[in-house]
């Protein structure tokens, strides 16, 4: 694997270990809230904060900050836990829960209203959002704002204990109505909700907001760099502002750039409406932008490693070409696949002057980018199948392959010509009778006779079956956020994203197939088992083709 590159994080990174900072310590997070499966924009989030802590012989801890009872699920654990796995990285310690800290946050909270900075607001959400004001309006103090240390911290405890219905009181920070930062405008630090937690069951009804929770779990973990993204660069003097309040350990926050691809949604909350909506059969289908989807459509770890390595990190937002991310994946499965021969749509193909009932095996090597994957045998017999698209009746100037009298190479085994076409009652072609040349045994005439085009096949005798599923990208458009007036990102949606190809047949050694096993089907792309595929019923994802379409 290549170097990370340098980036401005890294800069800082650099003089804080020069400068002593931290005693020198990195210690970074990665912190997802469990409400949906992880997806290739928290791939860079993991790669930078995992990378950072391996660059550095630091630390990074996974965290789940699951401070929002309504969206959480265990399910989200664990898939969020098997997706870093898979991409290779590992945490350090135990995986940490920010529902863990719970208590803690509500003494420190308690210190804040002691200390006369946090009191409890009978506003509505509706009258809170209007007292805020707006960025041209400063807002104005809520009539609840000069309670009594005394009563405020009555009010609180009897929040916690229950006996208040939802969103009726919260406890809010005192700062600035004025302030030109409208997170600064008093923001609230717990809400009112009596709802079951994934971890904590009932036993809590008041949960902690994002800004304040956030800063204090970095802090307990000792975080020294907490990285996140642009959106929160607004919310670092909130950020700060907790942690100076309460004097406790404050760990810099830095933003940087999420990443957005074209053709892709990525906010968890509209991949959950395409599932939710049967756009897509679940959170892993092949389609999906999620680790899991990729990781089932054949996509390798380490494809998505160097993707997050050659994208970089930076402080601009920007939306990055599916087309890199498809490169890098080339370059890992050409790299790594080995080559397997699989004929989608198979056209039937008699060689008339073969022996009949002879089956022979024949070298085909596995890997010509890598010597050390060897050869494997394949059958050859009489009746073998070609691609469809490899034979045309009659076929324009620059068509090569098969045709009624041309000469062609079947890939490891020999030169076949074209005598006659058997067509069927409405004149489809059926099957070819062809002659091979047995002096052309592996590829290659002892005359030096060229031919035109090498064609991939199967044996009938020995071919085993599957379903082949092809995928197009998810969307037609490359924002699909771009959308008409009133209408919304699932509008973009291609109605022709997959396309399920029945009894396509596979050289022997393919009904081995492990799920999740990846190869390269020659001359038609990079495939993968699916995970739910078995040798009884075989079941292939095409990963991506072998050259970029998109360049055309
Ligand atoms: P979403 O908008 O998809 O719901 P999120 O930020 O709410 O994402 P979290 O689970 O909170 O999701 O994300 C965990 C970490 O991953 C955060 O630090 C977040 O900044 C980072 N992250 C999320 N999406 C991206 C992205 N597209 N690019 C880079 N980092 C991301
Ligand atoms: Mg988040
Ligand atoms: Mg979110």
């Amino acid at each position: 694997e290549s170097a990370p590159k340098r980036d401005f994080i890294r800069d800082i990174i650099n003089t804080d270990i020069e400068n002593g900072k931290w005693d020198s310590r990195v210690h970074t997070r990665f912190p997802p809230e469990p409400n949906g499966y992880l997806h290739i924009g928290h791939a860079k989030s993991i790669c930078l904060n995992f990378g950072i802590a391996e660059s550095y012989n630091g630390k990074c801890n996974l965290r789940f900050d699951d401070t929002n009872p309504t969206k959480e699920e265990d399910e989200y654990v664990r898939s969020i836990i098997d997706d870093i796995q898979w991409l290779g990285w590992q945490w350090n310690g135990e995986a940490l829960f920010a529902s863990d800290y719970f208590e803690q946050m509500y003494e420190w909270a308690i210190e804040l209203i002691k200390a006369g900075k946090a009191y409890v607001c009978d506003l509505t959400a509706v009258e809170t959002s209007e007292y805020r004001g707006s960025l041209t309006h400063p807002g104005k103090p809520s009539p609840y704002r000069d309670r009594s240390v005394e009563e405020n911290l009555d009010l609180f405890e009897r929040m916690k204990k229950g006996e208040f219905p939802d969103g009726s009181r919260t406890l809010k920070a005192k700062i600035d109505m004025a302030s030109p930062n409208m997170n600064m405008r008093d923001p609230v630090m717990y809400r009112i909700l009596h709802a079951r937690h994934h971890r904590t069951g009932n036993k809590w009804c008041i949960y902690p907001m994002y800004d304040w929770a956030h800063g204090l779990e970095d802090s307990i973990e000792g975080i020294t760099h907490s990285i996140c993204t642009l959106e929160f660069e607004n919310h670092r003097p909130l950020y700060d502002w907790f942690l100076d309040q309460l004097g406790i350990h404050h760990p810099q926050q830095i933003e940087f750039a999420r990443l957005n691809l074209t053709y892709t949604v990525m906010s968890k909350r509209k991949l959950l409406r395409l599932v939710e909506e049967n756009h897509v059969q679940s959170w892993d289908d092949p389609r999906m932008p999620t680790i899991s989807g990729m990781r089932r459509r054949g996509y390798s770890p380490q494809a998505i490693r160097d993707f997050c390595r050659v994208i970089g990190v930076n402080k601009f937002n920007s939306t990055v070409d599916l087309a890199l991310l498809e490169h890098c994946l080339r370059k890992d499965l050409n790299a790594k696949s080995p080559r397997r021969m699989a004929v989608l749509n198979p056209l039937k193909v008699i060689i008339t002057n073969y022996p009949e009932d002879q089956v022979e095996e024949l070298d085909a090597v596995n890997n010509p980018e890598d010597e050390s994957a060897g050869t494997r045998k394949v059958p050859f017999s009489k009746t073998i199948y070609i691609e469809r698209e490899d034979f045309m009746e009659d076929p324009p100037r620059k068509f090569f392959r098969l045709s009624p009298g041309r000469e062609v190479r079947l890939r490891y085994a020999y030169f076949i010509t074209c005598n006659e076409v058997i067509k069927d009652e409405s004149g489809n072609v059926v099957e070819l009778h062809c002659t091979y040349d047995p002096a052309t045994k592996g590829g290659d005439s002892p005359d030096g006779r060229k031919v035109k085009a090498t064609l991939h096949w199967v044996c009938e005798a020995k071919s085993v079956e599957a379903d082949v599923k092809l995928y197009e990208s998810l969307f037609t458009a490359a924002n699909p956020d771009d959308v008409k007036e009133g209408g919304d990102f699932t509008d973009n949606l291609n109605p022709d994203s997959v396309k399920v190809l029945k009894g396509a047949l596979l050289e022997p050694s393919l009904s081995q197939a492990m799920p999740l096993e990846r190869f390269q089907f020659e001359r038609i792309g990079y495939f993968c088992a699916d995970k739910d595929s078995t040798p009884e019923k075989l079941i292939f994802n095409k990963t991506v083709g072998l050259r970029d379409t998109w360049a055309k």
